[in-house]
């Protein structure tokens, strides 16, 4: 393939065992599935820094020999691939991402040789080869089940190297959760090999039970049939598993399962749930099975509650396997971005998105017009103009992100794209997102006959089924999205009234509309059932569960400068999180410094700022008191870490998001893959404004950067234009005083006395 030939980028996902690892290592049945996290492969825009990996080699000469066999092009030597996905913050998941790099770069030479990897006998070619090509890189060992699930997709029945694709029962429901420590798969694998040897009896005990496990869970697995009782069976198996697990850890001496894991795992079936490992253990994922989705959901927010642990409800299964991708991944360190011209900014924008430049005008002044203003709401008389902006540097799980922020205040976007820079170089923000739930309020009131409101609230209870079955009917496209109602509870406020909250899955719409009558559609059943009268049918804004949780590690060295050294910026940021934690004063501005960030992405996709604000400083004060949202502390090894959690009601559809120009090309650069992951990118801006405004604050003070940029808005508030802003912000930084009357004098002087000449001499 010749240089100048543009190449399609082609993804490959990653895996998770369900049932069968380690047994599959000696012939037992196993059953793997595609998860959406993506290696993708792609030509980069410049060469690469470091040399390729084992994999990414074996790979390309597997493919290149293949290729020259059939007479194709050679390969495209300059392949990269990116694998954001398959991490939290700086720790690699276990979702086999070594396999699926081999998926992708075989899939990518071959797309771009033109071969369709989508046809059956392409596929097929692409696993041998990937295959072979991972054994290789490996040094062998491996089952294969990680190359098939990255090359074929879906759920896997595979056995002795062979895979074949099944169908996923629609009454049984997987999740994951991160158990918090990355784990050594292939250490553990040939500890656990070299046991087989030393301690053969209790060797094929452990082996005789994971492959009972697995044999009992693919029978359940393959029924579609009535799921009474099933459940049980995947209980009793992974339990099974759970066991042959702790044998394999005793016998080998390897931590397959630490305490981090069996906490989860009981908590797991507590609640009612199935749980194993996915993979070799040791503290990485924990898969969980239910009937319904809405129990894993409940389970992960007990667990993150009680435990710290996250359910990772982003990741799903039975993912597609290779396919092409529409872009390349995102590269969001533009160093000099600040120093480009407005056109050039705009350029590279669309090199790094591959949006073509054109559609970069409608970031033009008038992009909304009034026509369309009209329609979106009353009495309209014109539009207003604010500035939109690119941070960049942000990068989250991994992800690099253009985060677009609008905001009409000086500083705000450079701060943010500063901090994202600082917490880029420990690794980039780690985030979650809680499942997008919100809150449908149903106010029920006795009038003059007050009631006995426990009998009211258990009669409602008692019908949870047929109202959530009721609520689902307003929304049936809803339901066909993966979304819908989950669950219904009932708050006794006084003697006479009871509210009912119906909690509904929104996917990603915001989902104030989808609420609004989901409230209205139950009122007259729980009239009927109570005989009391239905009052405020109406969305909660307090979106406490629908959170996005996000932190960040910086090493201190980046942190200093300015006289300060990087440790005691670390100190003097601690400093200020407790006094926020202290002193409801403090913690209102430093929460104010969180929204800057927040706000502005929620403005630039559309989303309701309104909503966002409400929401915010109510989740800050849930406990009664007013508290910051983001807190700071030095980790053990002198970094400094920080962490949010933030109430998340934005959508990716719905409301402004597509309807106004601009906001439909924001989110187009952000390309967020879905609602929760835009919660993240916001709260991510949040975190990133909040360290760059205690940074500043407890140590030079904010005046001096803030000064220079307002003095710049003042300027231009007094009608300087061209190279007259920068001189005059200048001259009012020099002579101290940053006024609007002050500077209105220098513009008189400047054009007066010492005309354009001076004004460009300083440009
Ligand atoms: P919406 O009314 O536009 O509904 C979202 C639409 O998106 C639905 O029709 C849904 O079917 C569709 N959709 C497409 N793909 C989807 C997907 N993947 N997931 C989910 N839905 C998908 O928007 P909304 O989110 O229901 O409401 C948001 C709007 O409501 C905002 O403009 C907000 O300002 C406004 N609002 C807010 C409040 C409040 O916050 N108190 C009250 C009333 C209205």
């Amino acid at each position: 393939m010749s240089d100048s030939c543009p190449s399609t980028p082609v993804s490959a996902p990653g895996k998770a065992f369900l049932i069968g690892e380690y047994a599959v290592l000696e012939g037992a049945p196993a059953l793997v599935t595609a998860i959406d996290v993506r290696a993708v492969a792609h030509r980069p825009t410049t060469p690469p820094l470091e040399p390729p990996s084992a994999v990414v080699r074996c790979a390309q000469e597997r493919v290149a020999l293949f290729l020259q066999g059939r007479g194709a092009d050679p390969t495209d030597a300059q392949v990269v691939v990116e694998t954001g996905g398959f991490t939290m913050g700086a720790r690699k998941l276990g979702l086999g991402s070594s396999a699926a790099v081999a998926a992708a770069v075989i899939g990518f030479q071959l797309a771009n040789a033109g071969l369709d990897p989508a046809e059956p006998t392409i596929r097929q070619q692409a696993l041998d080869l990937a295959m072979a090509a991972h054994a290789e890189a490996q040094g062998g060992g491996g089952s294969g089940a990680d190359v098939a699930a990255a090359v074929l997709g879906g759920t896997l029945h595979f056995q002795a190297g062979k895979a074949e694709r099944i169908t996923a029962p629609s009454w049984l429901h997987v999740g994951f959760v991160d158990a918090g420590a990355p784990a050594d798969t292939s250490s553990f694998v040939r500890r656990v090999k070299k046991a087989a040897a030393t301690e053969a009896e209790r060797y094929r005990q452990a082996m005789g039970m994971l492959r009972d496990a697995a044999t009992q869970f693919l029978h359940a697995y393959g029924r579609h049939d009535s799921p009474t009782g099933l459940l049980e069976l995947i209980r009793q198996a992974t339990a099974r598993h759970n066991e042959g697990l702790r044998l394999l850890a005793q016998l080998s001496g390897t931590p397959i399962m630490p305490p981090s894991l069996e906490t989860i795992l009981t908590a797991a079936f507590e609640a009612g749930l199935a749980a194993k490992p996915s993979g070799a253990g040791g503290g990485d994922l924990v898969v969980v099975f239910a009937h319904e989705r809405r129990q894993i959901e409940q389970f992960g927010e007990r667990l993150l509650r009680e435990h710290g642990f996250a359910l990772l409800s982003d990741l799903r299964a039975d993912a597609d396997g290779l396919r092409s991708e529409q872009r390349t991944p995102t590269n969001s360190r533009l160093a000099g971005f600040f120093k480009l011209s407005v056109e050039a900014r705009r350029q590279a924008v669309a090199a790094v998105t591959g949006l073509p430049e054109s559609r970069l005008r409608d970031l033009d002044a008038g992009a909304l017009d009034v026509h369309q203003a009209n329609h979106m709401i009353e009495n309209v008389v014109g539009t207003l103009e604010l500035p939109l902006a690119i941070a960049t540097n942000f990068q989250i799980n991994g992800r690099d992100f253009l985060v677009p922020m609008c905001v009409e205040e000086a500083s705000v976007v450079a701060a943010a794209s500063n901090a994202a820079r600082m917490i880029r170089a420990g690794g980039g923000f780690t985030a979650h997102s809680d499942p997008p739930w919100m809150i449908a309020q149903v106010q029920l009131l006795g009038d003059d006959r007050p009631g006995d409101t426990a009998e009211i609230a258990e009669r409602i209870l008692g019908q949870r089924n047929e109202l959530l079955a009721l609520a689902d009917e307003a929304h049936p496209r809803l339901l066909q999205r993966g979304g819908g109602a989950r669950d219904l509870e009932v708050r006794i406020t006084d003697a006479r009234m009871v509210v009912v909250h119906v909690l509904v899955d929104c996917r990603d719409a915001m989902g104030a509309n989808l609420l609004n009558t989901v409230a209205e559609t139950l009122a007259p059943r729980l009239e009927a059932l109570t005989g009391w009268t239905a009052g405020l049918r109406i969305l909660s804004n307090l979106a406490d569960r629908r959170c996005a949780h996000v932190s960040a590690r910086i090493p201190p060295e980046v942190l200093g400068g300015r006289g300060f050294d990087g440790s005691q910026v670390v100190d003097l940021v601690v400093s200020a999180s407790r006094f926020a934690e202290v002193d409801p004063y403090r913690a209102t501005t430093h929460n104010k410094g969180i929204m800057n960030g927040v706000d502005a992405v929620v403005l630039a996709t559309g989303n309701d700022w309104r909503a966002m604000e409400a929401s915010a400083h109510a989740y800050a004060a849930r406990d009664g008191r007013y508290r910051p949202l983001a807190i700071w502390r030095r980790g053990e090894d002198g970094w400094l870490q920080g962490r949010m959690s933030l109430p998340a009601a934005v959508g990716v559809v719905g409301g402004a998001t597509r309807v106004h120009p601009v906001c439909r090309l924001a989110l187009e650069i952000l390309h967020c893959r879905h609602a929760g992951e835009l919660g993240q990118v916001m709260a991510a801006a949040g975190l990133a404004s909040n360290l760059a405004a205690l940074r500043a604050l407890a140590t030079e003070g904010i005046q001096r950067g803030h000064m220079s940029l307002h003095a710049r808005s003042i300027a231009l508030g007094v009608g300087a234009s061209g190279p007259e802003v920068e001189w005059l912000a200048q001259r009012m930084i020099e002579v101290g005083e940053i006024k609007a009357e002050r500077a209105a004098s220098l513009l008189e002087e400047l054009r007066h006395h010492a005309p354009t000449a001076e004004a460009s001499e300083r440009n």
